[in-house]
């Protein structure tokens, strides 16, 4: 039971790593924007039936919210925070107060967005409890990109977007090095960027079934290029390398047409290589970082369906 409570601990602070990376080398491009931490929370109530225990004794929970762990280099390493550091109090933020029901990430999620919510440019006092000792910190947020992380246990590929919210498989942390994932990660943060989900919903889109069909494929697929095309910048600042990406989109498209790479509703996999490859090209004449693209004006205007106008075929 240790070893796989520790192994979703490691897989947790996978995507946490990456995140964390994207949404603070892309505050700039950001108008939602949260006090950036560097905490990965977990609660005891996300644990079900026998496994609570287990998770209460290997996490050391002395408290109803703990530190799964800290993202190196970020305002909460620095400040001396630590993994399995139980919580009593973040800022303002008593989690004694935020319900949760058992079995559910209700209190998780009540917590992330709680602690995002404080203010973003001064001091956050922090009481913890380790080894059954009180401690205090004074953290220095910084401002990154809102947006949740989660990690879901799959074995499928598939990763989301809802708006502020990425969801993705740990199938693809399985399956591929953390900067290749990193791809798909700032694809998906690309659509919550431009405001993807609120500007289908304005054009009274299917979500369901029918989203390949008919007067929606047109404003699914320019969705989709633009998410390609920011996803390079966003990948550009925070330092990845795009060469990688390329080469993960070229082996991960073939092969796992499903998820992201929906057919129906998405142009085909090769002309979306293509005309990210041209992109990528573009910025890597530019030498300054972080790059802020006209194409973030978008996200104030409705969607046209013109997605002809942007891809590149191959
Ligand atoms: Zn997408």
């Amino acid at each position: 039971m240790a070893d796989a409570l520790e192994a979703a601990r490691q897989a947790d602070m996978q995507l946490a790593r990456i995140g964390w990376r994207l949404a603070l080398s892309n505050v700039a491009l950001c108008d939602r924007r949260e006090a950036g931490l560097g905490l990965q929370l977990h609660t005891l109530d996300q644990f079900e039936g026998g496994v609570r225990a287990a998770a209460k004794t290997h996490f050391k929970f002395a408290s109803d919210v703990a530190v799964e762990g800290v993202v190196p280099g970020s305002p909460a390493d620095r400040a001396g925070l630590r993994e399995d550091d139980s919580l009593v109090r973040v800022g303002t933020v008593t989690f004694a107060g935020l319900n949760g029901a058992p079995g559910t990430t209700d209190r998780l999620v009540a917590s992330q967005l709680a602690v995002g919510a404080l203010p973003q440019d001064g001091p956050i006092e922090v009481e913890a409890i380790r080894d059954g000792k009180p401690l205090r910190f004074t953290v220095y947020p910084v401002p990154i990109c809102k947006s949740r992380f989660e990690l879901r246990l799959a074995s499928d590929f598939r990763a989301s977007a809802d708006g502020s919210m990425v969801q993705i498989s740990s199938a693809f942390f399985d399956a591929y090095p953390e900067q290749n994932v990193a791809a798909a990660i700032a694809h998906e943060l690309s659509h919550n960027i431009l405001r993807h989900r609120d500007r289908l919903d304005a054009r009274g889109v299917d979500f369901g079934l029918l989203s390949g069909f008919g007067g929606n494929v047109k404003y699914f697929r320019q969705t989709e290029i633009q998410a390609d095309l920011l996803s390079a910048y966003l990948l550009a600042n925070a330092g990845y390398d795009l060469k990688v990406s390329i080469a993960f989109w070229k082996a991960f498209g073939p092969s796992k047409a499903g998820g992201i790479f929906r057919t129906r509703s998405h142009p085909h996999w090769r002309d979306r290589v293509a005309t990210l490859e041209a992109e990528i090209g573009k910025i890597a004449a530019r030498g300054e970082r972080p790059i802020v693209p006209a194409m973030l004006a978008e996200r104030e205007r409705p969607l046209d369906g013109n997605w002809q106008a942007l891809l590149i075929r191959n």
